[in-house]
This record gives structure tokens, sequence and C-alpha cells, in this order.
């Protein structure tokens, strides 16, 4: 396994920092969509520009593709995915077949009639096992690329449970998609994987190193910060809401018919461990203003792929014992994670896919 796992920091219009020269950072086009001049309030060390498909499907907008080219090359991006046509729950078959070929088709033309050449992210899309084979191998054919990036991941039961679709609704289908998707692209093809959006939580990011992503990004850091979450080094997130409360254990953090049990003393003490520009100076902002949140979440998440690289350096079963000992071991998700290293093991290509 890789131990150059990349992490995407999510950015956008009104950024965190200005200052990303040390970052790699995530965008979207929908960001700029509406924009004659697009421009970066922010300089980054290096872009991935997303097409904003996700976005738009979840909105039921349709983007189109010259707008989408031209948003791409102004703001010249390192990294750019061509626009993808995602999957809903409830569509028929037929049309998952057609939105992939327009996928598909976009590929090519973003290969041939853009100056984003060489610098494309296509995205893999599958509704099923055997259509997850042929278009995995018809990107190795046809893209141009060393990444790509795992898309709406379905089986027939889609409808019913809702896929790898962005929403990481935390389900073994989720896990057994997404460990075939990696397990294919490694097997068939040179590419690595870049999974979307998995870099906003400690426990899915370390799910999806572990089922062996190169790469991902954490637009939901920024999200949760502005939603009075903060992420806490190992695990999930806690909700500290927006209010002036103060930072202490003498007294409740905060009342609230929220399940998490943030005032544990587990919680209290993970947080006083945290060295982000903002808990060395003043952990009280964590409370009142969402930029601080932010901030912290984001050094939370490049410490936990720091901590990932690390682990997996001294080999897969460092790794496995640190997510089974630390991560994993108090989680609400740790079936996931005991499914996750079963589907590793023991998952083969060869007994799935004809
Ligand atoms: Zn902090």
């Amino acid at each position: 396994m890789t131990k150059n796992l990349l992490l995407w920091v999510g950015e956008q219009r009104n950024p965190v920092k200005k200052d990303r020269k040390s970052d790699l950072v995530m965008d979207s086009v929908i960001n700029y969509y509406d924009d004659d001049h697009p421009q970066l309030s922010y300089s980054p060390g290096q872009l991935f520009l997303d097409s904003g498909a996700f976005t738009a499907s979840m909105k039921g907008l349709a983007l189109s593709v010259e707008k989408v080219v031209s948003v791409q090359e102004f703001l010249s991006p390192n990294k750019a995915i061509p626009l993808d046509y995602p999957f809903r729950t409830g569509m028929p078959i037929s049309q998952m077949k057609r939105r992939w070929q327009k996928t598909a088709s976009n590929i090519i033309y973003w290969q041939e009639s853009t100056r984003l050449k060489g610098k494309l992210v296509p995205t893999l899309h599958a509704w099923d096992k055997r259509s997850l084979r042929r278009n995995v191998i018809w990107l190795q054919k046809k893209a141009d690329a060393d990444y790509v990036a795992l898309g709406s991941l379905v089986d027939p039961n889609f409808t019913r449970y809702g896929g790898f679709f962005g929403d990481r609704q935390p389900q073994r289908e989720l896990v057994d998609m997404l460990s075939l998707a990696i397990k294919s692209v490694q097997e068939y093809t040179d590419f690595k994987v870049h999974l979307m959006g998995f870099g906003s939580s400690p426990l899915m990011l370390h799910l999806g190193y572990y089922l062996g992503a190169n790469s991902t990004d954490s637009s939901g850091y920024r999200r949760k910060a502005a939603f009075g979450k903060i992420i806490l080094p190992g695990t999930g997130e806690r909700y500290v809401g927006n209010t002036s409360a103060s930072f202490g254990i003498h007294r409740p953090l905060f009342e609230t018919t929220i399940e998490y049990d943030w005032r544990s003393s587990a919680d209290i003490s993970l947080l006083q461990r945290c060295s982000c520009p903002i808990c060395q100076v003043n952990k009280d902002s964590l409370w009142v203003d969402w930029k601080s949140r932010a901030i912290h979440n984001e050094y939370v998440m490049k410490e936990e792929a720091k901590l990932a690289r690390a682990l997996l350096s001294a080999g897969t079963e460092a790794y496995e014992s640190y997510l089974d000992n630390v991560v994993f071991a108090h989680s609400s998700l740790k079936y996931l994670w005991d499914y996750a290293k079963l589907r590793k093991k023991y998952l083969r290509i060869s007994d799935v896919l004809f």
C-alpha cells in the first residue's frame, strides 16, 4: 500500500485561510459558475477543481459543458474533474447507463478539446459489479490520467439503501462497493484512487486509506465548523454550538439533547492535547467562532493523515492495530471497521467479477 496519501483541504470563495501556498486545495466549479471572470480569493499550493456535478445533481440543476470547461480553464487547476453525471436513488438502470455514457464522452471531450488535458481526474460510476469491471477497463484504455475519482458506485439494491453516493451512509454495502471498486482499479489499471469527501472525519479518512484510497478531500471540515461542530483527534465530531460558553472541565460544556456524550473526560483530554493554532492560544474561540473551528478541524484532519502515513510506513499491521485499538475501539462504526477488515483480507476479484 502506498504511503503517499493525499488530503486535499476544501476551500471556497470566502476562504478559511487566504495563504494556502503550503496546501493541497480542493474547490468546485459550482462556487464560480455564475462568474464571468472567475477568480480565487486565496493562493493554493496546488488546486484540484471539482466539476460541481454532485452538488448540481443534488439540487436538480443541469450544468453546461461549455461553462464548466470555461470556469476550469480560467482557474487553471493542477487537477480537474470532467463534468460527470452521478446517479440518484430511484433511477432505472437504463438511465444510469445513459449517464455513464455521457460521463465517458465528456472524459474524451475534456482530453481532446480543452486546455485541461493532462490534468484530468475522470470519475468512475457503476450500477452493478459487471459494469464496474467494464467501466474500469474502459477508463484504463481511454483515460489519460494518474488518478480516477470514485463517483456513484451502486448495486442493484441501490433504491433501497442509497449506495456510495456522497451522503456517506455508513453501511456494509458502502464498504462492499468501495473495496471492490478500489481492488478493481488496482488490478486492472495503473490509476491511483481519489475518494471524494472522505477527509472530513477521522473514522472515514482512516477507513478510506485502509481500503486502499490514495487521496481524499475534506470539504466537510468547514461545513461542520459552520454548524457548530469540532472534530476530535482519532474519533468523530462533537457539537459545541455557537454560544459564548467557556471551555473548562469544571462545568458542563454545553446543554443539549443531542446524543453526543461530549462531556466525557476522554473527549476533554483529547481536546486539551490539541496543539492547533487556535487551541494553543485560546480554546474558548472554538465555542464562538466558526473560522476558529474550521482551522482546528483542518489541523486535526491533517494530523490524522500524517499519522496514517507514518503508521503505514511501519506496515499495514501497525495501521490495523491503531485502528483496532484507538480509532474504532469505542466507535459506533466498529461493525463497519470489522467488516472492512474482512473485505480487505478475503475479497478476491475473481470471486465476484467475471
Ligand atoms: Zn485545536
